[in-house]
């Protein structure tokens, strides 16, 4: 039980909304959980789940679930774009017991993290948001989009990239900004060769498959931003995928080759920024995407977010109050956060400007080093 927390607001249940419920509630807080989602659904695609995010999956006892209803692998293969292999990434675990690494798809894992947080009983309200935060002595008063009030010792904004929480309590950052990629994404049947993941590099347009179930994978690709794409409807996405894999070898040219329409199809800009302290605001607080928001270069935005639940309720639980307990949070997260999202937005700078294979493998290659140290 934490000193003086005893009632958490947690504004939005994804990944990182979902870790933060599991990590408090564990601890003895009473959570609420409201997501504006009335079927608090996340879109199809699959997810990379590295060795640092599969740690912190393990304070959170999901290993298993992950590996059982994902795909666990143990190093990545690198081709040339032709098709061509050019070398195996050796990824050994990061911790004794833990598997090297993994794939699961989107909808699969929040799932699992759902079960989880209704079996601690946290509870769960859908299709509203927050319309309101008032510090007040001791706490948060809060007003909902459905006109009612409550008040909590404590919330968590939770609420990605456009969060409403950081809109309305913490005038000093930003809406994170475009960085000039956009991301392709399929989610299609395995190719038949594909035992692990695949990076596919030496074309302007860098490509990687990563397994997610013994028959799912989801492929991305990396583009300059193409402004019309987020209006292309399901066909026109078909269209300039496949279009865009010409003269791809190896699984992702089957994935050209075997797409269908029916396959769930994504285009999406990137967007990144890691926001200026302070992180709190009296007694709200800030998460995952809504603080440090990055790239997919290092595959590693879910598990930034859940490693960032996980410290702010061990800070929580061993602080002698609320206050000490979040400038804690934020002193142990500031420099990893940033170190990843300044990493991102540099792999693809160097991508945009033509980048050797080498020079973008190395800075890819050292980052993840450094994720691998304990966080
Ligand atoms: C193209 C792409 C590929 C990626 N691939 C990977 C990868 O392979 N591996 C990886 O680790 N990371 C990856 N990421 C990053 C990862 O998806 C995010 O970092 C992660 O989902 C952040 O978790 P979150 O809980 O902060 O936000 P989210 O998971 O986005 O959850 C936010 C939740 O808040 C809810 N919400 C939104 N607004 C409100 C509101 N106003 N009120 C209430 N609820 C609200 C939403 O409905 C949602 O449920 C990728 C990101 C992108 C863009």
């Amino acid at each position: 039980m934490m000193s003086d927390v005893s009632s958490v607001l947690i504004v939005g249940g994804g990944i990182g909304g979902m870790a933060a419920a599991i990590g408090l509630a564990e601890r003895g807080v009473q959570v609420e959980l409201i997501d504006i989602d009335p079927e608090w659904r996340v879109y199809g695609a699959g997810i990379t789940i590295t060795g640092p995010t599969l740690r912190a999956y393990r304070h959170l006892g999901m290993v298993q679930d992950i590996a059982s209803q994902g795909a666990i692998t143990n190093g990545s293969r690198i081709f040339h774009f032709s098709g061509q292999h050019i070398r195996d990434l050796d990824e050994p675990p990061i911790e004794d017991g833990l598997p090297a690494t993994g794939g699961i798809m989107r909808p699969v894992l929040h799932h699992i993290m759902q079960q989880r947080v209704r079996a601690l009983g946290v509870a769960v309200r859908l299709g509203i948001t927050v319309a309101g935060l008032n510090n007040v002595p001791g706490g948060v008063q809060v007003q909902f989009s459905d006109g009612s009030q409550a008040r909590f010792d404590l919330v968590v904004g939770a609420d990605s990239v456009h969060s409403r929480v950081r809109a309305l309590a913490f005038p000093h950052m930003g809406e994170p900004e475009r960085t000039g990629q956009g991301c392709w994404r399929i989610s299609i049947r395995r190719p038949p060769a594909l035992e692990s993941s695949e990076f596919y590099l030496g074309h302007r347009y860098p490509v990687g498959i990563t397994r997610c179930g013994e028959d799912m994978v989801y492929m991305w690709m990396l583009t300059p931003h193409v402004s019309r794409a987020r209006h292309f409807d399901a066909n026109e996405l078909f269209d300039h995928l496949q279009a865009n894999l010409a003269g791809f070898g190896g699984s992702a040219g089957w994935i050209r080759d075997h797409m269908t329409r029916a396959d769930w199809i994504n285009y999406r800009p990137l967007a990144a920024r890691l926001q200026p302290g302070p992180w709190s605001n009296g007694r709200i607080v800030l998460l995952g995407d809504a603080v440090h928001a990055t790239t997919p270069h290092l595959a590693s935005g879910a598990g930034m977010a859940v490693e960032s639940a996980i410290v702010l309720a061990q800070e929580l639980a061993r602080a002698s109050g609320v206050e000490a307990g979040l400038a804690a949070y934020e002193a142990r997260r500031f420099a990893r956060c940033k170190d990843i999202v300044d990493t991102s937005i540099a792999v693809g700078r160097l991508q945009m400007d033509g980048g050797s294979p080498d020079a973008v493998g190395g800075l890819i290659g050292a980052a993840l080093h450094r994720l691998a140290g304990d966080f």
